[in-house]
């Protein structure tokens, strides 16, 4: 028989030409690919609302009743001739009146007498209870439980509905079982048989969990698998050789002793760059102000001091001028020639610039993504790295380590995120974890308040600016119709008027242009400027120690995380530090939320809990974080990402190359979730 995934979807009854096209518009075009159409909810008609309950229901939301029909069914033409049909019906405990619109058959359909269920949304008309359209069936025939699918134009879940019983017709008695029978039973997890029919067609709630978990269970186990596998498939060999160790001619000149958790960092990376044949491709993942730029520089020093280039690549203009500034610096003691290369340079600035960089006279490369430019060709890449992986796709990465061959690979990242999830998330990349801060870092102190007490908090602000300290105020970005949210510059004026208005203020948001920006960012690192009021494009790696007070307004609008990022351009230095998170919205989400910055610090604990709240994908905002689509498992379930992954482990040490034939079926599986990216696999 040949695989489900080879019978095109035409081959179905009732599914010709035109609507095989519609289904190909939902990337459906086998047998295969139907069945694993999940529903994307369910309408659960056993689940009957009284009607006597009606007022406390939620507005909107649809409900099923189980009614019987109390008056005959009445016609009226309305204006351009549409047909207009009502009628009663009534439970035990009250009655509602339906409403259907051009529907000549209703009465033939409704018998008075019966009884049936309706399911659909309820409004309140001015005295009583209507339900418009709704959909029915039979006391007797009725389907408690109806798959709901994502559709499109022209598609019905009829349609789908039907397609897919003609689907589950064609298949086998049984669906042949994807996972092995101990992973089946350890797991306790239901055959794949059970799980297919019964995510479509359930007929309690019960069955339909424990087949969404064991779906769920098995496209998990598939990334585990797939990661894995991409992680370790056979990689070429570099090129690219540095036999000799210089970190400790390079640590020896810092101003202060690296924390044992940065030399384990750097001794990390040389070690990959030393003794493996295959490039290094490692995370840092490190807190705020962990202290990664250094361990960078370490890794740079010893690139270069080994004959090749290094590249260091800034999500922003004002990072990568803060590096170049950082390592011109720490390098300038040394033989080591640092460049620097962004798009708010001249034109003729980036052309000499990448002359330096094609020659080899430049050792050092920092820049944004000026440097993935195909105008910008190195001399002899030796490593690429990306600091805030986070704010670059995969590709903008991968076309960093494109202009060498196959150089060393290192990514950085402050996002702190839970284990589990970080081996799916980076699963093809080894991990070092900065889990130490330098000492003598003060804890930042949080509080939170309303606008009743601005005015103390400006107070308390020019008490700091006038011990000499500086301050940021973080605006939320103005979007059109959101005229109540301040933008920077309205912000700014403001504050001209008020108790600071003695104070230099910058003003930096997302629409200037970069140079303007980096003029705005070096006034205020120079000291020149008090106050920036700022919207997030502070948010990542700014380093000023002299500032000492962050307030975020609006301060329920940001993600746990990114309030943790922007707290962390606070505290960098020995001075006592403050972060006033303002906020006027009193809902309990909100209040929980905040009270969660002000009870810690530390960003594993509120990215999880970033994580509990928002899950998954507002987490990762709308950034490509290379992951395959997941149909139906959820990242922020972390008790079946670890199950899976436990099984995953399970699975490779009986058959790390998934040859076994007991797992020829998940092998295609995992093959079909990365199609993408493994491609020369199989
Ligand atoms: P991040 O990990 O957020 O990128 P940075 O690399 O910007 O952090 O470092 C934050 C600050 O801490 C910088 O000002 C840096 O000079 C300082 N720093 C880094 N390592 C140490 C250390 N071991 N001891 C003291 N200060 C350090
Ligand atoms: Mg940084």
């Amino acid at each position: 028989m040949p695989s489900l995934y080879e019978i095109p979807i035409e081959n179905l009854r009732g599914i010709g030409e035109k609507r095989a096209k519609l289904f190909k518009k939902i990337n459906i075009n086998s047998v295969g690919d139907l069945i694993r159409y999940y529903p994307r909810t369910y309408e659960n008609w056993s689940d009957v609302t009284q009607i006597s309950d009606l007022p406390n229901l939620s507005h909107n939301e649809a409900i099923s009743i189980k009614a019987e029909v109390t008056s005959p069914v009445n016609n009226s033409i309305l204006s351009g001739g549409r047909i207009m049909s009502k009628l009663n019906v009534s439970d035990e405990t009250g009655a509602i009146e339906l409403v259907f619109f051009n529907n000549r058959y209703i009465s033939s359909m409704l018998k008075y007498g019966e009884t049936y269920y309706f399911y659909g949304k309820v409004s309140k008309s001015r005295f009583f209870y209507q339900m418009i359209s709704p959909e029915f069936a039979p006391e007797a025939k009725a389907v408690e439980i109806n798959p709901v699918y994502n559709l499109t134009a022209g598609l019905t879940n009829r349609i789908v509905i039907s397609a897919v019983k003609e689907a589950l017709l064609l298949l086998p008695q049984k669906i042949k079982e994807t996972l092995p029978d101990f992973v089946l039973s350890k797991y306790k997890l239901c055959s794949l048989d059970f799980a297919i029919r019964n995510i479509h067609f359930p007929s309690n709630m019960n069955v339909m969990e424990s087949a969404q978990h064991r779906l769920a269970f098995e496209e998990l186990l598939s990334l585990h698998l797939g990661m894995y596998i991409l992680k370790n498939s056979v990689k070429e060999k570099t090129p690219v050789f540095m036999p000799f160790d210089y970190t400790s001619e390079f640590i020896s000149t810092l101003p202060y002793t690296l924390t044992l958790a940065q030399k384990r960092a750097i001794a990390d990376c040389i070690n990959d760059m030393k003794n493996k044949t295959s490039p290094m491709n490692r995370l840092i993942q490190g807190d705020v102000g962990s202290g990664k730029t250094v361990v960078c520089a370490a890794v740079c020093y010893n690139c270069v001091k080994n004959g090749y280039q290094a590249a260091f690549m800034a999500p922003t203009e004002i990072l990568a001028q803060q590096h170049f500034e950082t390592f011109s610096k720490m390098f300038k003691d040394f033989d080591v020639k640092i460049e620097v290369l962004t798009g708010s340079m001249t034109a003729k600035e980036k052309k000499l610039s990448r002359l330096r960089i094609a020659s080899g006279e430049a050792d050092i490369i920092i820049g944004t993504h000026a440097l993935i430019s195909e105008s910008t060709v190195f001399s002899n890449l030796g490593c690429a790295i990306t600091d805030e992986q986070h704010r670059f796709g995969v590709d903008q990465r991968s076309k960093l380590q494109s202009k060498g061959r196959l150089p060393h690979v290192l990514v950085l990242s402050a996002t702190p995120i839970p284990r589990t999830l970080g081996l799916i998330i980076y699963g093809d990349l080894d991990i070092t974890c900065i889990d130490e801060m330098p000492p003598n870092r003060q804890e930042v102190k949080t509080v939170c308040i309303d606008s009743l007490k601005r005015d103390l908090a400006y107070e308390f602000i020019k008490q700091q600016l006038d011990m000499g300290r500086q301050c940021y105020i973080v605006c939320p970005l103005v979007e059109e119709g959101e005229l109540d949210l301040k933008s920077a510059n309205d912000y700014a004026a403001e504050l001209m008027l008020g108790i600071l208005k003695d104070y230099p203020i910058g003003i930096l948001h997302g629409k200037m242009k970069a140079s303007d920006k980096d003029k705005v960012m070096h006034d205020f690192s120079a000291g020149e400027i008090s106050i920036l009021v700022s919207t997030t494009v502070i948010e990542v790696g700014v380093d000023v120690k002299n500032a000492t007070v962050i307030m975020i307004e609006n301060a329920e609008r940001f993600g746990l995380s990114q309030l943790h990022q922007l707290r962390g351009r606070v505290g960098r230095g020995d001075y006592k530090s403050y972060c006033i998170l303002l906020s006027d919205n009193k809902s309990d989400q909100s209040v929980r939320r905040l009270s969660v910055m002000q009870r810690t610090t530390n960003g594993f604990e509120i990215a999880d809990e970033d994580l509990h709240m928002r899950g998954v994908g507002d987490f990762f905002g709308n950034r490509q974080h290379g992951l395959p689509n997941l149909t139906i498992a959820n990242l922020s379930d972390m008790d079946t990402v670890y199950q899976s992954r436990c099984a995953a482990a399970d699975i490779l040490k009986i058959s790390p190359d998934l040859s076994d034939k007991s797992l020829s079926m998940l092998k295609s599986q995992t093959m079909r979730l990365f199609s993408d990216r493994i491609s020369a696999m199989n």
